[in-house]
């Protein structure tokens, strides 16, 4: 058992209670209210471990916290940010964690008196942590590992950075942010508050993994307008925006689906049709890693419209674009040493680095675009938004040993940044 088992378990466990479950953002501030206990559980933390320059920005549910070079270092400020909100999919009230010591590769009985089992075979990841200890949940939330097993191993490595002097390490910001499950994008993340030129968010599942690249995104609307005639009279005057709609969906390529591709592969996706004679709206989100690839997605959008257009008469289909998020990579890559000194990390904690493109976006996209450089490296839970959701322990030491590297490499390198 490593030195941080006990201190990243007793965490995980006691965050895991909080409920801060997100929900819809209306306006500034929280989407939900319940988000504050988890900042206020937080901000008690870090004053109790003794960080002298903490500040709550109750309003934005933004917890900050800076730890001071160690002594002779004067090497560039690094930021960790994780996010304290769990996903709205499933329930996140009233959590149970319990603690399966180490898991045997059969199947888990979640809870006895509902019968609810955790199948080996449903869950085939299972079988990496054998010999491990999990976290789980009672099989009737989520447990919220995704990001309370980020923040465990960040306030556990506050801890070490605090109480271990000797430690080499440069300045270190934190930063806990709200909303990031439903689009927060760490809007209200004050970056000179957070007094860091470079930052990595960690989030995600598998120990080691760690995303440089997110798509570029767009949603797109397309409207159809159609010509509504009694059916009775409708011979060579209607035209009716359903079957155009449907016209439209053919033009999209077969394969180019979420769920025919992976990787760095993109897609269109239809998120939503709503047709009648006279009108159809279509919504759908556009995503490709590669710039190139992206524009042209753009393009041929226009161009599936204008074909409407040119085969019922202009004015048939307008087709609006709204940019999303752009890949986080574009910019990332002018900064090789954040993923370098990233992947030097986790080789010293014995692990192979695996980069994985982010299929989505994440906050760190956001504020690489704010101007905040901002990898993300993995939180290490497994299976998250849903009710099997689980943490590996080991997981989470793991993590505190990799900041600790992380935090060393960036004290060593400083030449990078001269
Ligand atoms: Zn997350």
């Amino acid at each position: 058992m490593s030195r941080f088992y006990d201190a990243v378990k007793e965490r995980m466990l006691r965050y895991a209670r909080i409920d801060s479950q997100s929900g819809t953002v209306t306006g500034p501030g929280p989407s939900t209210m319940c988000q504050k206990d988890m900042a206020t559980e937080l901000f008690a933390e870090l004053k109790r471990l003794g960080v002298s320059d903490i500040f709550y920005d109750e309003s934005a549910c933004v917890v900050y916290a800076h730890i001071p070079a160690s002594p002779g270092v004067t090497s560039e400020p690094v930021a960790f940010i994780t996010h304290m909100d769990t996903a709205p999919d499933v329930s996140g009230h009233g959590v149970h964690p319990w603690v399966l010591e180490a898991y045997d590769g059969g199947d888990i009985l979640l809870n006895r008196e509902k019968g609810i089992m955790m199948k080996a075979e449903e869950h085939p990841m299972l079988k990496q942590y054998v010999g491990q200890d999990l976290i789980l949940t009672d099989g009737t939330t989520l447990l919220g590992g995704d990001d309370k097993a980020a923040i465990a191993a960040v306030m556990t490595l506050a801890e070490v950075l605090l109480t271990q002097p000797d430690f080499p390490h440069g300045p270190v910001s934190l930063a806990f942010t709200p909303d990031e499950e439903v689009g927060g994008l760490a809007r209200e993340l004050d970056l000179e508050r957070l007094g860091a030129r470079f930052a990595y968010t960690l989030d995600g599942d598998h120990v080691g993994w760690y995303q440089d690249q997110t798509f570029n995104a767009a949603a797109a609307a397309l409207d159809i307008h159609g010509i509504s005639v009694h059916t009775g009279t409708a011979k060579g005057l209607m035209v009716n925006a359903s079957d155009l709609a449907v016209e439209f969906l053919y033009m999209l390529p077969l394969k180019e689906k979420p769920q025919f591709t992976s990787g760095v592969e993109g897609f269109y996706h239809v998120c939503s049709i709503s047709s009648s004679c006279e009108h159809a709206h279509i919504e759908l989100i556009i995503r490709d890693f590669d710039e190139d690839g992206y524009a042209a997605r753009l393009e041929f959008l226009g161009s599936c419209a204008e074909e409407l257009n040119r085969r019922y008469g202009q004015g048939s289909a307008a087709l609006t674009v709204t940019e999303q998020y752009l890949n986080m990579g574009q910019i990332l890559s002018r900064y090789p040493f954040l993923t370098d000194l990233l992947q030097r990390a986790i080789t010293d904690c014995g692990l192979e680095p695996v980069c994985e493109p982010f299929r989505g976006g994440t906050d760190g996209a956001a504020l690489t675009f704010r101007g905040l450089p901002c990898p993300n490296l993995s939180a290490g839970y497994e299976n998250a938004h849903g009710r099997f959701e689980f943490v590996p322990i080991q997981s989470m030491e793991k993590n505190v040993e990799i900041l600790l590297a992380l935090c060393r490499r960036w004290a060593e390198r400083d030449e990078y940044f001269k």
